[in-house]
C-alpha cells in the first residue's frame, strides 16, 4: 500500500532536459511543484574525463535505472530482435541526458513544421513517401520563436543569429527562420580545423556558420567560460560551462523556495480516477517504499521510450490499454532520428585533441528544403556537421581507410601516424514517421522492477536511405575540397535502434485521431496531463532535438500557469 502525500499543485515526472525547464516557469508563476526524479544529485566530482568510464561503462554509477531498461527493437513485425545494446544513451541524474550531451541547441527551420503543405505546395502531394504519417505541425516556427529565444536566455546559449527579424547575417545560418533577437553569447570558438573546413565550403559556394551550443563562451549567469579541454562528449562539466539544466534552470527554481526535488524517486504509474475523469498523482518508489504523491496536474518529462512506456503501464477501467490511448496513438509516429557519419583522412595533423562536439562548423546549404528537389527522388535534407574532439580510445579505434590491417605492427605504426590526421563528420537528416514504425511493451523482457520494457519496431524507408545516399555524397565533396587523402562513408542504414534522438509516440497535434496531446502538450483525452519532450515531435528536421523539445516544454508550462482554472481545478 503506497504511503500518501501531500498534495501539489504539479508533479513532473523526470527533471531532465525538458522536465528541468518545465519547472522555472510554473515555479516563477507562484505554483508548487514537486519534481520527482530517478537520478540523484551529481557534483562536479563526478565529471572526470574519462572516456573509458564514460563511454563504454555506463554513466554515472549512482543510478544504473535507463541501463537496466534498454529497449528492444526489431525492424518489422516478422523480423528478428537486433541485438539488444548494454548500454542506454539517456542517464538518471537531477539535470538527466543535459549533464552528458554534446549540447548543441538548435532550433528547427520553418520548413520543419509545414513539410506537408509545403511540399505539397511546391512539388505536389505525390511526393510525400507512401505510408508516411507526416502531418503539419498544428503551429509554425514564429509561435515557437518566443519560446526558443526565453529558453536561450534562461539556459544559455551561445552562438551566431543568421537572420534577426528577416535581415540576414551571412555569419550565421542564411536559412535560419526570423528571430527577434540574437544569442545571449557569441560562438564558441573555432578551431583551426574547423576554420579549414570553413574556408574549404566558401570554395564550393556554400554557406558554412558556427553552430549554437548551451556552452558558456564567456561567464555566463556566474558560470565560467568554456576552457575547450573536452572529454564532455558523453561526460559532464566539472566547472559548470556546459548549461544542463542542473545548473541552469532547476537552481533558478528552486531559488523561488517552489520547486522540490526528490531525487533517487522512480515513479511506476500515473493514477487516474474514473470518478472524477482526471489523473489525480503518481506512484513512485524511493528506497523500496512506495509513495502517492497526489497532484492537481501531472507533468510526464522522463524522456520519449519513458514516456510512452508510464503511459502503456497506467491502465485503468477508463484507459484499458493505457493512459491516454483509447485512441490508440501512444507509441505510434515514432521514428529514431536518421544521423550518419562520414570519416575523412588527411596529409596532416588536425590538432583535434582539444575542443568539444559542439565546438564545430554547419553548412545548411542542403539541410530541409534548403535547395530545389524537383530533380530528386526524397524530400528533406540534412545538416553537415565538422568539429573538432578526439579521445585516445576514440582515436585508437580509428578506421583505417584501407591503408592498413585492423591489427599487428602495421596497424600500430598507422595508429601512431594518424592519430591526429582523421575526422568524422556528423550528419543530422530529416527523418519522417512510417505506418509500419511504433512502440510497444515488449512481450518478453522485463526490467528489474518487472516492468516491461520499450519495443521498438522500425526501419528507415526508402526516402530516408536516397536522403541519406545524396547528403553522405555532399559531405564527401565538403572534405574533397578540403584537401582529404582518403574518405569512407559510414555504414547503409537499416533498422531503428535506441537512440538519443527518439521522436514521436506521444505526438502532438490538433487531430485527436492522430495525435496524443493537443497543440499546448496535454492529453486529448485526459485534460491534466501534460506530456514533455520529443515523444511530441512529428518532425526531426536536420537538427538535434533538445532545444526545441525545451521550448516545447516551457510553452506547455507558461500555458497551464495562464489557464490553471480551466485544466487544474475540478
Ligand atoms: C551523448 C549524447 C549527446 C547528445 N547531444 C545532444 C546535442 O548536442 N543536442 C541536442 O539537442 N540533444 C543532444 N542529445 C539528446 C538530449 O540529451 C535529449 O534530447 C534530451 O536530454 C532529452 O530531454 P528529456 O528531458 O526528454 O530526457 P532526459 O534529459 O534524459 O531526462 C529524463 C529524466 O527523467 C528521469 N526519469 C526517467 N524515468 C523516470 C521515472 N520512471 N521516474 C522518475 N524519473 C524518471 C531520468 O532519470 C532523467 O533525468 C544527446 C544525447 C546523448 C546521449
Ligand atoms: S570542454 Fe568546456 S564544456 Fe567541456 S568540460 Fe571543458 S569547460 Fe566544460
Amino acid at each position: 500500500m503506497a504511503i500518501d502525500l501531500k498534495r501539489t499543485n504539479v508533479v513532473i515526472v523526470g527533471l531532465g532536459a525538458v522536465g528541468g525547464v518545465a519547472a522555472l516557469p510554473l515555479t516563477r508563476a507562484g505554483f508548487d511543484v514537486i519534481g520527482l526524479e530517478a537520478g540523484s544529485w551529481l557534483t562536479p566530482s563526478d565529471f572526470a574525463p574519462d572516456e573509458l568510464r564514460n563511454e563504454y561503462r555506463g554513466w554515472p554509477q549512482a543510478v544504473q535505472k535507463a541501463n537496466n531498461e534498454v529497449p528492444t527493437a526489431r525492424p518489422n513485425r516478422s523480423a528478428p530482435y537486433s541485438p539488444r545494446s548494454r548500454l542506454h544513451p539517456m542517464m538518471n541524474a537531477v539535470g538527466g541526458t543535459s549533464l552528458h550531451y554534446w549540447a548543441m541547441s538548435w532550433r528547427l527551420n520553418p520548413w520543419d513544421f509545414k513539410v506537408v503543405s509545403e511540399t505539397t505546395r511546391r512539388y505536389g502531394a505525390s511526393r510525400i513517401p507512401k505510408g508516411s504519417t507526416v502531418e503539419d505541425w498544428p503551429f509554425g516556427l514564429e509561435e515557437l520563436e518566443p519560446y526558443y529565444d526565453r529558453v536561450e536566455h534562461e539556459v544559455g546559449v551561445s552562438g551566431q543569429a543568421g537572420n534577426i527579424d528577416g535581415v540576414i547575417d551571412p555569419r550565421g545560418n542564411v536559412f535560419e527562420g526570423p528571430r527577434k533577437r540574437g544569442y545571449p553569447m557569441s560562438p564558441l570558438r573555432a578551431s583551426e580545423f574547423t576554420a579549414l573546413m570553413a574556408n574549404a565550403a566558401r570554395k564550393l559556394g556554400w554557406h558554412p556558420f558556427p553552430g549554437p551550443a548551451a556552452i558558456n563562451s564567456q561567464e555566463y549567469d556566474d558560470r565560467p567560460a568554456c576552457q575547450y579541454h573536452g572529454f564532455c562528449a558523453q561526460g559532464g562539466c566539472h566547472v559548470s560551462a556546459k548549461n544542463s539544466t542542473a545548473v541552469s534552470t532547476i537552481p533558478k527554481a528552486m531559488e523561488t523556495k517552489r520547486l522540490e526535488v526528490v531525487p533517487l524517486a522512480i515513479a511506476t504509474s500515473i493514477v487516474f480516477d474514473d470518478r472524477s475523469d482526471r489523473v489525480i498523482g503518481v506512484i513512485y518508489v524511493k528506497g523500496g517504499v512506495e509513495y502517492f504523491q497526489p497532484a492537481d496536474v501531472v507533468l510526464l518529462a522522463s524522456y520519449t521510450y519513458e514516456n510512452v512506456r508510464q503511459l502503456l503501464l497506467s491502465k485503468s477501467g477508463r484507459f484499458p490499454n493505457g493512459l491516454s490511448n483509447n485512441g490508440g496513438q501512444v507509441g505510434r509516429h515514432y521514428f529514431s532520428h536518421l544521423q550518419g557519419f562520414v570519416s575523412a583522412l588527411f596529409p596532416f595533423n588536425l590538432n583535434n585533441w582539444y575542443g568539444l562536439p559542439a565546438q564545430g562548423v554547419a553548412v545548411d546549404t542542403w539541410a530541409d528544403d534548403n535547395f530545389d528537389h524537383s530533380g530528386l527522388d526524397f524530400i528533406g535534407g540534412g545538416s553537415l556537421w565538422v568539429y573538432s574532439d578526439r579521445r585516445p580510445i576514440g582515436a585508437a579505434s580509428m578506421l583505417t581507410f584501407g591503408k592498413a590491417p585492423s591489427w599487428g605492427t602495421k596497424w600500430k605504426s598507422f595508429i601512431r601516424q594518424n592519430a591526429d590526421r582523421a575526422n568524422e563528420a556528423h550528419l543530422q537528416l530529416s527523418t519522417l514517421p512510417h505506418e509500419e514504425n511504433y512502440l510497444d511493451l515488449d512481450p518478453d523482457v522485463k526490467d528489474p522492477m518487472g516492468f516491461p520494457v520499450i519495443r521498438i519496431t522500425g526501419e528507415y524507408k526508402e526516402n530516408d536511405k536516397r536522403l541519406y545516399a545524396f547528403i553522405q555524397d555532399k559531405m564527401v565533396q565538403w572534405f574533397t575540397e578540403a584537401g582529404a587523402i582518403a574518405i569512407e562513408k559510414g555504414d547503409p542504414i537499416g533498422s531503428m535502434v535506441p537512440t538519443p534522438h527518439a521522436y514521436g509516440g506521444t505526438r502532438m497535434g490538433d487531430n485527436p485521431k492522430t495525435n496524443v496531446v493537443n497543440r499546448w502538450g496535454f492529453s486529448h483525452e485526459v485534460p491534466n496531463l501534460g506530456i514533455l519532450g520529443a515523444s511530441v515531435m512529428g518532425t526531426s528536421g536536420s537538427r538535434n532535438p533538445t532545444l526545441t523539445a525545451q521550448a516545447l516544454a516551457w510553452r506547455t508550462a507558461e500555458h497551464l500557469a495562464a489557464n490553471w482554472k480551466s485544466i487544474a481545478d475540478h
